[in-house]
This record gives structure tokens, C-alpha cells and sequence, in this order.
């Protein structure tokens, strides 16, 4: 997701600039900043947890009485046990989506006042941000100051966005002929289930709910198994707000349990959903053997940065490159796994790149200091380390990291910025999705074969190329087959442009306008007046 042009090149050691986001949450961010690894750790210790589900306005239990436990990944303690809802925890969340958008409560209401209530649930974000941030750092392992600067504030601002939008939105009245009027209205699509990641939680689920809400739908928010406690909290913030009961409900669950109950429900009317392409395809499968409720995917990627030689500034460029796949530990949609570099500034390239590296090594999430947090678990660390391995016996030439660290006080699941050089596009380290700290280098003569090379991927979520030739730029940014393609930077953007895939990184855009087209149904009135 775009927010590391908060870490602007050149700038690796200092907090950069956030834009867009409102003046309330400057202050509680300089709160955050304020405080130190103590007074985070005492405030761990007196955390509370909410740890069920929420339906119709209430937090419940799960239908079975199941829990699931949530674990801390930088210390592989658990945190809490976490409610598992499944098939009956799911219908029952659709029965109160579906009657709330029945009887109006919300799906009627003036989008000037669904606007009011959108941006005091996105005020009350900014008013427990240091809580949920806390939440966020303790369940998912990211740094505490990524989680304050970023994760938390963006999920509010995304939220205000869209509230702030809903009310200058205008439908249409179409060119006929002066015996009818024909309007062709948006109308909201009806009871909507969100499947979110794990590696912004809160923020991912953010751009789904901003935009669902906004267009008048009832939402089913199912978080991570990894990290839910985030999505799980604001739910009661939403009420909080007067967000009708019922439009806002969450099961948290496992996939394959409570993912696929939203996926075959015949009364859930889309599915918006981030992860792997795995998981996306079943939901189609989902869809197709249930209700064909529509679907809207946002899945992984291989992001090709290209940097050419008559790169503008080489410093720059590598900067852009450490940061685009060091991080939030790597654990991002459109890392910039692959870099793609011309053969005489390959080398410059490289140094720089661990040069910055070297800078960013893991430590505690809790510490204000710490860039790099721990890897969400041990099954996904121990995924990282394989790619690490297989890369090794396919020849590519390890040059910075490659391993399992612990970092002091810290006995979770870490590892190491790793850069691996003289990989071949072929390899299965430049063809699958580690989703960890590890940048392939791959070296090319030309930009056409940089081009060809970017393109040979199953993925198109973002593309960058590095170029001081404007002609060069955009034929180039043409020829990528990315949703997105940085000229001159990297993983830059903010909400107003679309996020989201070519090929097997998905379809349909997260941010933006364009985003409510996804929750919305274009119905046409046709009306006769007569002559
Ligand atoms: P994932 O395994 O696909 O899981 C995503 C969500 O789907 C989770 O809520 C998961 O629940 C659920 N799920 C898993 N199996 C399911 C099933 N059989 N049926 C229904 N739902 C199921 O992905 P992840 O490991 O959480 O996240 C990493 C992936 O997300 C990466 O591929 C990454 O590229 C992608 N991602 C994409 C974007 C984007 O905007 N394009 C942004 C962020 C991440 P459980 O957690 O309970 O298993
Ligand atoms: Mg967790």
C-alpha cells in the first residue's frame, strides 16, 4: 500500500511528513511520538482486550463458544483468546446486515448525515489512536511508530475521506428525449462482506469500510486470524458514532471457517477482499457455487522497481528501493521485491541499498525506535527462511542477511533485511511472493529488456521505473502492465488515486471514487411523462 513516500529517499533516519491527514490526529501522533519504550511497555501491561465478535450492536460470543488464541509474534506470547466465529456466527451477522439496510436505518439515510456519523467514528479513531496502535504493534508485530505515524491515523483519514465524499456524489439524469426522464441512479449494493489481511489490519479493513459505508451498505468485517483485535475494537467506536446496529458487524474466525461462510452465504451481496491470490480465487469458486455474489480482489504482486541508468538520483533510487522492501518487514502487497537495475549503475545501486539496509535491522516493535518489527508468525517466518534457502541452492549470490535474529528483549519471529544479487527472473525467489524482507537484484542490459523482464510476472499491482528521460518515462509507464506505476518514486500515493491490480493481483480499485463503484448498483428510471 502507498505510504512509504512517508519515507522519502535520503531521509531514512528521521519520521517524514504524513500528508492528507487531519490536524486532530497531528496532536495524538505527537503524543504517540512522545512516549518511550517504558511507557509503551506499561501501557501493554494494563491493555485491555475486546476479544468477540460484533453483531447487531452487541459484542457476543461465538455460536460455538470457540476461541482462537492471539499471539504476540515479537514475543510469541498470547495476548488473548479470540472469539472463532463460523457459519452460524456468520448467518447471524447477515440476518442483522440484511435487516438494518431493510428498514433503512442506514441504506436511507441522507448522505449528509451518514457523512456526519462516518467523520465522528473516524474522530473517535483519532481520539484512541495511541490504544489502537498499541493494539496493532502487540498483535501483528509492526514497529509502534509505523503503527502511530501511519496505520492508525491513514484507517481514520480513509474513513473521513470517503464520509466527506458521500454527500457530493450526483447521480445521472440521461440524454433521452423530452417525453421521458431517465435517471440512472446509484443505489447501494446491500449486505457487503469484507476478508482482510494481516498486514495492516486496521488499515486495509479501513479502505473497505469507508467506502462500503459510505455508499449505504451493511458490512461483515472479518480480520485476520493473526490480527484482529484492532478491527474488533473499533467496532464499538462505530456505535459510539450512531452507526445504526447492524450495519456494522464483525466476525473475527478462520478462513476456512468463517471466510468461506461469508464467501457461500446466500444473502451477503458482495465480497471485498485483500490477500493471496489463493485465497481470491476460491472466493469466485465461492461465488459461482452460491448466490454469484460479486467480487472484488485486491491479491499479491512482485513489484518490478526498474532503475535505468541515467537514473536522476542514484542515491534517491536505492533509498526508495531499501524502503520499498524493508518496509513493514516486507509484509507488503507491493514491496518492490524485484529490483530490476541497468547493468553500469547495478553496483552503486546495491551498496547503497544495504548500505540503508544495515540501518533498518529488527528490533522491538515497542521501541520508538525500531524500523523493522517481527514477522506476524512463525509459520510466515518460517516461509521467508525458505524462500531464503531455495534461493541459495538456485544460485543467486546471498550479499546481506538471509537469517532468523532475535533482537534483545525480544524472542518473537525476526528476520534479517536480506538482499540476494545476480538473481534470474526465473528463479522462484523473482517469481512467487515471499512477503518478507528479502530484495531480489536483477541486472539487465537495456530498458526494453528491463520492461520485458518486469512484465514477466503472474502480477501486475505496481510497477516503478527510475529515468531522467521524460520520453523514456512514458513510454515505459505505458508498457508496464501494473495498476499502478511510480515515475521517479516509490510506493507514493495517497487516497485519492486507486489501488489495486492487473493480471493475478486482482480487480476492482481500493481508494479513491473509483472504490465505490464497487459497492454501489447503477439502477435506471425510465419515466414516461407523455407529450
Ligand atoms: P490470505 O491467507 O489470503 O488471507 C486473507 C484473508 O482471507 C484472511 O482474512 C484469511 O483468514 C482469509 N482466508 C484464508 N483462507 C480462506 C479460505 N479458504 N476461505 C475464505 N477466506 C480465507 O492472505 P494473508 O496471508 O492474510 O495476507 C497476505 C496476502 O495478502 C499477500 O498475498 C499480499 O500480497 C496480499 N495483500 C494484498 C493487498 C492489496 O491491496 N493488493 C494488500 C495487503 C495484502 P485467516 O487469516 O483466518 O486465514
Ligand atoms: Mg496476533
Amino acid at each position: 500500500m502507498p505510504v512509504a513516500a512517508l519515507h522519502r529517499p535520503g531521509r531514512a533516519d528521521s519520521l517524514p511528513a504524513l500528508r492528507h491527514i487531519p490536524k486532530f490526529s497531528e496532536v495524538t501522533r505527537a503524543m504517540s511520538a512522545a512516549l518511550s519504550l517504558d511507557d509503551w511497555k506499561t501501557r501493554a501491561e494494563t491493555l485491555s482486550f475486546r476479544s468477540q465478535a460484533f453483531i447487531n450492536g452487541r459484542y457476543v460470543d461465538s455460536a460455538s463458544g470457540k476461541t482462537f488464541e492471539c499471539v504476540n509474534p515479537a514475543t510469541g506470547r498470547v495476548l488473548t483468546k479470540v472469539a472463532a466465529g463460523d457459519k452460524e456466527d456468520v448467518d447471524r451477522a447477515a440476518k442483522a446486515a440484511r435487516a438494518a439496510f431493510e428498514k433503512g436505518r442506514w441504506s436511507r439515510m441522507a448522505p449528509a448525515q451518514r457523512k456526519k456519523r462516518l467523520q465522528k467514528f473516524a474522530d473517535l479513531i483519532d481520539k484512541h489512536a495511541t490504544e489502537l496502535a498499541l493494539l496493532e504493534t502487540l498483535d501483528m508485530g509492526k514497529p509502534i511508530r509505523d503503527s502511530s505515524a501511519i496505520d492508525i491515523p491513514l484507517s481514520a483519514g480513509c474513513i473521513r475521506w470517503y464520509g466527506e465524499a458521500i454527500d457530493k456524489i450526483y447521480d445521472e439524469v440521461a440524454p433521452t428525449g423530452p417525453e421521458t426522464v431517465a435517471m440512472i441512479r446509484r443505489e447501494p449494493v446491500g449486505v457487503v462482506g469484507a476478508v482482510v489481511p494481516w498486514n495492516f489490519p486496521l488499515l486495509m479493513a479501513s479502505w473497505k469500510i469507508g467506502p462500503v459505508l459510505a455508499a449505504g451498505n451493511s458490512l461483515i468485517v472479518k480480520p485476520a486470524e493473526q490480527s484482529p483485535l484492532t478491527v474488533i475494537r473499533i467496532a464499538e467506536l462505530a456505535a459510539e458514532a450512531d452507526i445504526p446496529e447492524g450495519v456494522f458487524n464483525v466476525v473475527p474466525g478462520f478462513g476456512e471457517t468463517a471466510g468461506q461462510a461469508i464467501g457461500r452465504h446466500m444473502d451477503i451481496d458482495g465480497v471485498t477482499f485483500t490477500g493471496s491470490g489463493e485465497v481470491g480465487k476460491l472466493f469466485l469458486r465461492y461465488s459461482g457455487e452460491s448466490n454469484m455474489k460479486r467480487v472484488s480482489l485486491e491479491c499479491g504482486g512482485k513489484t518490478p522497481n526498474i532503475v535505468l541508468a541515467d537514473a536522476p538520483d542514484l542515491d534517491a533510487a536505492a533509498t526508495a528501493a531499501a524502503w520499498g522492501i524493508f518496509f513493514n518487514q516486507g509484509e507488503v502487497c507491493n514491496a518492490g521485491s524485484r529490483l530490476i537495475v541497468e547493468a553500469p549503475v547495478k553496483d552503486a545501486i546495491l551498496e547503497k541499498v544495504m548500505e540503508v539496509g544495515k540501518k533498518l535491522q529488527p528490533g522491538d516493535p515497542l521501541d520508538p525506535k525500531t524500523r523493522m518489527g517481527a514477522i506476524v508468525d512463525e509459520t510466515q517466518m518460517q516461509r521467508i527462511l525458505g524462500y531464503i534457502e531455495h534461493g541459495k541452492k538456485e544460485g543467486a549470490k546471498l550479499r546481506m542477511g538471509g537469517g532468523r535474529v532475535k533482537p534483545a528483549n525480544a524472542n518473537g519471529y525476526f528476520v534479517e533485511p536480506t538482499v540476494f544479487d545476480e538473481v534470474d527472473n526465473k528463479m522462484k525467489i523473482a517469481q512467487e511472493e515471499i512477503f518478507g524482507p528479502v530484495l531480489s537484484a536483477i541486472t539487465v542490459k537495456t530498458p526494453e529488456e528491463a520492461v520485458k523482464v518486469g512484465n514477466d510476472t503472474i502480477y501486475g499491482l505496481a510497477a516503478a521505473v527510475w529515468t531522467r528521460d521524460i520520453s523514456k518515462a512514458f513510454k515505459i509507464s505505458r508498457e508496464l502492465r501494473a495498476g499502478v506505476v511510480w515515475v521517479n518514486s516509490f510506493d507514493a500515493g495517497d487516497i485519492t488515486t486507486p489501488f489495486g491490480g492487473f493480471k493475478q493481483s486482482g480487480f476492482g480499485r481500493d481508494k479513491s471514487l473509483h472504490a465505490l463503484e464497487k459497492y454501489s448498483e447503477l439502477k435506471t428510471v425510465w419515466i414516461n411523462v407523455g407529450k
